[in-house]
């Protein structure tokens, strides 16, 4: 599914007007995205200046749970290696 970051987006309309199913328009100088006319083909994520369109891709809660794993283990390697070259440097 794709979403529109208010944050980034400066309200241009180019999306809109690249949008071949007309699923795009225009909400208070922002971009909003019809998901029921929306069918996926992500020329808007090629069109929009800002990056401001991204898409969400919906994980399962065990992957979730295994990317948190993975990112603490390779967080405790890291600090590990620096406390190493601390104490080399000393
Ligand atoms: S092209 Fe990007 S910046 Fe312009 S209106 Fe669309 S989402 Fe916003
Ligand atoms: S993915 Fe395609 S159909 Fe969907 S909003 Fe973007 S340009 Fe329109």
């Amino acid at each position: 599914m794709l979403k529109v970051r208010r944050d980034l987006c400066l309200g241009c309309g180019l999306c809109a007007q690249t949008c071949p199913t007309g699923a795009i328009y225009l909400s208070w100088d922002h971009a909003e995205i019809d998901q029921s006319r929306c069918n996926q083909c992500r020329l808007c994520l090629d069109f929009c200046p800002q990056g401001a369109i991204m898409e969400l891709i919906p994980a399962s809660r065990d992957e979730l749970q295994a990317t948190v794993s993975s990112l603490k283990e390779k967080t405790s390697d890291l600090i590990e290696r620096i406390e190493s070259l601390k104490k080399r440097s000393q």
